[in-house]
């Protein structure tokens, strides 16, 4: 079966024609039990297609393609430099196909153009940085004794799942699958059963850029039996996991009980903004909008939590609010709509509830906490004030467009408020003081500071969160390494003691 779609308005005008089956070893083929998993679209509340759904049968199928690839044709076998190769290709055939990605990214996630194409520019960027890094994996010398030579390789670890989140399937697959691909690893992908038409898409484009078969392998399906099917496989060495705290916390507990497979976690945040009262109030208010509601604060590293010094909450909270009041909402492809729906009814209903527990707590609604619209699932971009510290809205990771903001006394105060959360992703600090800021900047638990910007994500730059929010670092040279194992070489150079 595959999926057409005929795009009428937008970055792409034209039909779109791909397989909607599983794709493994080299070949897109219906799931073993012929399930299959309605796509909705967020703009309408209506399905788009039906794609097939993998369970624990299918898994265990691209387990063993995966294998047999890496065992024989990948892996050890083909050299960093023809890895690169293929992954530049891959990068290639994106950058052809970028406004048909960007328009169904549109269609299946309600992501605005510019935030699609964002995405979709970042993720080509980094299957660019990681086939660079292809051929440039290397190990060390190290000085022992004199009748020893010791080195250390870096070797694949052999194959490696990847499950990710609805937010941003196609920069999180390619976050993912760089680094796999370019140290030699094999690769099965479980996209969100939520979002899955772009990494789909992606599967063709996988094909068409010649991995050998079994390398890469994609198959959508349930977390509870794909993705356990996954983390509970005897022959997996690796999951590379994106989502919540609540399901990476199942992830490593499966890897756990079986064969200890080496987990990889990037999970959620409540990530703090603080806004010292010597900013550039204009500035930091722009940056504090978009940090808040971009993507409909469903980004993990979303500054939900604003904190602004005394003399300047005033005048904040009016320039922030004048500032949202400007925001139109509507579908994906009305361009001049900044504000999207919400993923999915699921994520709607959640979003509301949290909304009703913070009027509940007694925090106040400064802007938003209602539907938009009769059809789909948007919602108003929402700011609460003067919620308690201990309030669900201030603790909990919403994954909408709802924030809180608060005031705070000096720098030891804010430090304070701002590490006093399971989280640590990200945070933001906004002060024309630098020495300030990058002091306030070294004393926070996360792992992204931004100072006087927000959401900054370069290939080059690791990524990834202290406490809850996860295990291990996407991005950069450091997510090489987690793709590896290191072997130590002790080479006797017949010296006789
Ligand atoms: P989720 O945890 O519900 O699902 C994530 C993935 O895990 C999906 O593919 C799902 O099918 C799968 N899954 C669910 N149960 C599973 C199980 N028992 N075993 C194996 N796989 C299972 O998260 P979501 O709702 O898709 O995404 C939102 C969450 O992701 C938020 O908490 C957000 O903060 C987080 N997130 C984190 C980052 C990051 O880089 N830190 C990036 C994006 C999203």
């Amino acid at each position: 079966t595959t999926f057409t779609h005929e795009f009428t308005s937008g970055p792409f005008v034209g039909k779109v024609d791909f397989p909607t089956g599983l794709y493994i070893n080299g070949k897109f083929v219906d799931s073993a039990k012929k399930g299959r998993i309605d796509v909705i679209n967020p703009t309408n509340g209506k399905k788009t297609m039906s794609i097939s759904e993998a369970t624990e049968e299918d898994v265990d199928l691209a387990v063993k393609a995966a294998r047999n690839a890496f065992e024989t044709v990948w892996g050890l076998h083909t050299p960093g430099y023809e890895r690169g190769r293929l992954l530049y290709k891959l990068a290639q055939l994106m950058r052809e196909h970028a406004p048909e990605l960007i328009a169904l990214e549109m269609l299946d996630n309600g992501k605005s153009a510019m935030l699609a194409g964002l995405e979709i520019d970042q993720a080509i960027s980094v299957v660019e940085y990681y086939a660079g890094w292809a051929d440039k994996v290397q190990g060390s010398v190290i000085e022992t004794t004199e009748a020893n030579l010791a080195y250390t390789r870096r070797e694949p670890l052999g194959v490696v799942c990847a499950i990710i989140p609805w937010n941003f399937p196609l920069s999180q697959v390619t976050w993912k699958l760089g680094p796999a691909l370019c140290t030699g690893n094999a690769f099965i992908l479980k996209p969100s059963e939520v979002s899955p038409v772009c990494p789909l898409r992606l599967a063709s484009l996988i094909h068409e850029a010649g991995f050998p078969p079994g390398v890469v392998n994609v198959l959508a399906g349930y977390g509870i039996t794909a993705g356990r099917a996954m983390t509970e496989h005897m022959d997996v060495d690796k999951i590379a996991f994106t989502g919540s705290t609540l399901t990476g916390r199942r992830v490593m507990e499966a890897a756990a009980r079986t064969n200890l497979k080496k987990v990889s976690l990037e999970l959620g945040g409540k990530s703090p903004n603080i806004i010292y009262d010597d900013c550039d109030l204009e500035q930091a208010v722009r940056w504090s909008i978009m940090g808040l509601y971009a993507g409909q604060g469903q980004l993990c590293a979303a500054l939900t939590r604003i904190y602004v010094q005394e003399s300047l909450y005033d005048k904040f909270v009016e320039a922030f609010l004048a500032g949202v009041k400007h925001m139109k909402i509507g579908g994906p492809f009305d361009p001049e709509a900044v504000v999207g729906p919400v993923v999915s009814q699921t994520q709607y209903d959640r979003v509301m509830s949290y909304i009703e527990a913070g009027k509940s707590q007694g925090a106040s609604l400064l802007v938003g906490g209602t539907r938009h619209g009769n059809e789909g699932f948007f919602i108003q971009p929402t700011l609460f004030g003067g919620a308690d510290e201990d309030a669900k809205i201030v603790k909990e990771e919403i994954f909408g467009p709802v924030g809180v903001v608060t005031r705070f006394k000096d720098e030891d105060d804010v430090v304070a408020k701002a590490n006093d959360t399971v989280y640590g992703l990200a945070s933001a600090v906004f002060s024309k003081d630098i020495d300030r800021a990058i002091r306030t900047g070294h004393r926070l638990q996360a792992g992204t500071v931004w100072v006087n910007c927000v959401h900054g994500l370069h290939p080059q730059v690791p990524f990834g969160g202290y406490k809850q929010s996860g295990i291990g670092r996407e991005l950069g040279e450091d997510a090489i390494h987690s793709y590896c194992n290191v072997k130590a070489m002790h080479v006797n150079l017949g010296i006789k003691l």
